[in-house]
C-alpha cells in the first residue's frame, strides 16, 4: 500500500527527514513514536503533501502511485486520510455540510455517485454508532468551541465517513486526556480492516494501551532507529527514549 524509500525532507533549508524507509501493508496499524522534535508530525505532514516541506530525496509509492506527484486534495480523493494536529475551524459550516461536500468529492473521484440527503444522513447514522458520536455536535460549526475530545470525535468521525484506506493519525504531544486518547484508540480499532491501515503518530505510550499496533517504530533525530512490535512500545513506557537516544547512529 504505501512504500517509503529513503526519504529525506527539509523545511525552511534544514533537513529534518534523514532517510525514512518504511513499508505499510493493508491490515496493517503501524505506531510511529519518538521524543519531541524527532520529525514525526513532519512525516504525517509530507504524507498528507503540506506545501512548507520540500523532499530533497527518496521516494514515496502509494497503491503504486508516486504520492509525492499528487496535490493534498488528490491524496485525499485516492483514500489518504491525515487527522491533522490542530484541527481547523471553521465558523458558520456544521461538520454535517463540511462531511457532505468532503464525502461526495472523495466519492466522485472514485467514480461513484453522489450521495443525496437521504442516503448521506442514513450513512451519517450508521457512522455515529460506531463512532458513538453525538447529533449535536454534528450541527454545530465545525470544531468551533468543540473541547479537545470533542475535536478527536469529529475527526474519527470525518474518519469513518471518508472511509479511506491509509489513516495517519498525528497526536498531540500535549493537552490530550486519557478519555480523548480512548475515543482515537477506539476509533482506529472498530475501523479497522483487512483492506485498510493505519500509521498512528504519538508521543504517548499510553495511546498503545488501547490500540494494538502490528508495528512499533521509534522515529529519533529523522531517522526510524528501532522497529519491533507491541513490546517495544511496553519497552519504551518502562525505559523512556533515552536509550534510544544512546544507541542510535550519529547523523
Ligand atoms: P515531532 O512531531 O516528532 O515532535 P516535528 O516534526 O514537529 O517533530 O519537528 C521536527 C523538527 O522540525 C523540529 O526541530 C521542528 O522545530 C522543526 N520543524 C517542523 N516543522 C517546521 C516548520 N514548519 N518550520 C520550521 N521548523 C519546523
Ligand atoms: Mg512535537
Ligand atoms: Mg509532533
Amino acid at each position: 500500500m504505501l512504500k517509503i524509500e529513503n526519504l529525506h525532507a527539509s523545511v525552511e533549508g534544514k533537513e529534518i527527514l534523514k532517510g525514512i524507509n518504511l513499508e505499510v501493508k493493508p491490515g496493517e496499524v503501524h505506531a510511529i513514536m519518538g521524543p519531541n522534535g524527532s520529525g514525526k508530525s513532519t512525516l504525517a505532514s509530507v504524507l498528507a503533501g503540506r506545501e512548507e516541506y520540500e523532499i530533497t530525496d527518496g521516494s514515496v509509492s502509494y497503491l503504486n502511485e508516486d504520492l509525492l506527484e499528487l496535490d493534498p486534495e488528490e491524496r485525499a480523493h485516492k483514500g489518504v486520510f491525515l487527522a491533522f494536529q490542530y484541527p481547523v475551524e471553521i465558523p458558520g459550516v456544521s461538520t454535517t455540510n463540511f462531511l457532505k461536500t468532503a464525502v461526495n468529492q472523495v466519492r466522485e473521484a472514485r467514480g461513484l455517485k453522489a450521495l443525496d440527503a437521504v442516503s448521506f444522513l442514513k450513512e451519517m447514522k450508521e457512522k455515529m454508532k460506531i463512532v458513538d458520536i453525538d447529533q449535536a455536535l454534528l450541527s454545530r460549526s465545525l470544531n468551533e468551541g468543540f473541547s479537545g475530545g470533542e475535536k478527536k470525535r469529529n475527526e474519527i468521525f470525518q474518519m469513518a465517513m471518508l472511509e479511506p484506506k491509509l489513516s495517519i493519525l498525528d497526536e498531540t504531544d500535549s493537552g490530550l486526556d486519557i478519555d480523548a486518547l480512548k475515543i482515537v484508540a477506539d476509533g482506529v480499532n472498530k475501523l479497522k480492516s483487512a483492506e485498510t491501515a493505519s500509521i498512528v503518530v504519538t508521543h504517548y505510550q499510553r495511546l498503545l494501551d488501547y490500540i494494538v499496533p502490528d508495528f512499533v517504530h521509534v522515529l529519533y533525530n529523522g531517522k526510524i532507529v528501532k522497529s519491533g512490535d507491541k513490546s517495544l512500545a511496553l519497552e519504551l513506557e518502562e525505559k523512556g527514549y533515552d536509550w534510544i537516544k544512546e544507541e542510535a547512529p550519529a547523523v
